[in-house]
Order: C-alpha cells, then structure tokens, then sequence
C-alpha cells in the first residue's frame, strides 16, 4: 500500500475517546466496513499478501478478527475459524487464560477446529494489537490445536504499547496501521 492509502485507510477509522472506559480511546473499524472503497481495499490488499502464504485456514479473534477474517478466507477459497470468548464455543474446547489491567480472560478454540489436519498453515488476524495479550493466548491455541500459526495480521497496532513483543517467539507479525 501506497502512504497515501494508508492515510486514507487510517481516515476511515473514527477515534472514540473515552470507550468503553475512561482514558481509553477506541479506533472504530465501523466506518471503514460501511466505506466500501475502504474496505475493498484492505481486503485486496490483504489476499494479494496471502495468497502466496499457502495457507490452510484463517483463525479470526472475536469479534471484530471475524469480519476480516471470514472475508478473506471466502476470498483466498479456505477455512474460516472463530477464536471466541469462554463459554461460548459449544464443542469440546481448548483454552488459554491471559492476563488482563484488572484480572484475567480467557480465549477459547474448538479441539477439531483444524480438521485433524496436523501442520495446518493457519494465519491469525485481528482489528487490533494493543498489548498482544488477546493474541498470544490466541497463538497458542493454534499451536495447542496441533496447527502452525504462521503469521500474526493486524489492520491496526498500538506500537506504544509494543505488544508484537509478546508474539515474538509465536509467530512473524504483520500489521497495516501502525499508531
Ligand atoms: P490486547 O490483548 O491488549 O492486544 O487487546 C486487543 C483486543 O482488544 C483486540 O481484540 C482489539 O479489538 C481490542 N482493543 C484493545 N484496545 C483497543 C482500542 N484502543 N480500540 C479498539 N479495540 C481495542
């Protein structure tokens, strides 16, 4: 992507300071989905990146990771699989706790979400890397679902807060936004 279309990408995003909580300000990817020259071109900047990757199926973090993630699976002619929240997967799960500001959460994968297919070529995408704690719990459930998670995508990373770091020893980062 040109500098140009990345301005153009980031001014698609709306900033909603002080959500959901005070001090926090939260990129809104709503408006770039509802633009669809936005939209259209991230998503064919994204499978002109992937489709040499030789992927097997893409893992979306819920929820915004599903939007992206399904779009570009549809687009690349593979697998879509959903990373949720605890207790929301109704098959038998993996999961990984990671470490909240306040407390922990807890990520979860189906145990078959790979279809026993061992050495899975799996991309990992999300909206956004903030401290990398989502994503690495992430990582590791791939990994735990005897699959390789071969790249980590992000349209948005937080540099500030440096979270790739926590990915490094997981999987190759790639992200298109850096703030
Ligand atoms: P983290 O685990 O800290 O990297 O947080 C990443 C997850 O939280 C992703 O699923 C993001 O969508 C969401 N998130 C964290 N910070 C923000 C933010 N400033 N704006 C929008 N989403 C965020």
């Amino acid at each position: 992507l040109t500098n140009d279309q990345k301005k153009f990408l980031l001014d698609s995003i709306r900033d909603i300071p002080d959500f959901p909580k005070p001090g926090i300000l939260f990129k809104d990817i709503t408006t770039l989905l509802n633009n669809a020259e936005a939209f259209s071109l991230l998503m064919n900047h994204l499978e002109e990146r992937y489709k040499e990757f030789n992927l097997d199926f893409i893992a979306g973090i819920e929820s915004r990771g599903f939007i992206f993630g399904s779009a570009l699976a549809a687009k690349l002619g593979i697998g879509f699989v959903p990373i949720r929240k605890k207790n929301k997967l109704p098959f038998t799960t993996i999961s990984e706790k990671y470490a909240l500001e306040y407390g922990v959460d807890e990520v979860e994968i189906h145990i078959d979400a790979f279809r026993e297919k061992k050495g899975a070529r799996v991309l990992l995408i999300d909206d956004l890397i903030a401290t990398g704690g989502t994503a690495e719990a992430a990582a590791k459930l791939i990994k735990a679902a005897n699959a390789e998670c071969v790249e980590a995508c992000f349209i948005i990373n937080l540099t500030f807060l440096d979270g790739r770091k926590k990915l490094d020893e997981l999987t190759s980062v790639y992200s298109i936004l850096e703030i």
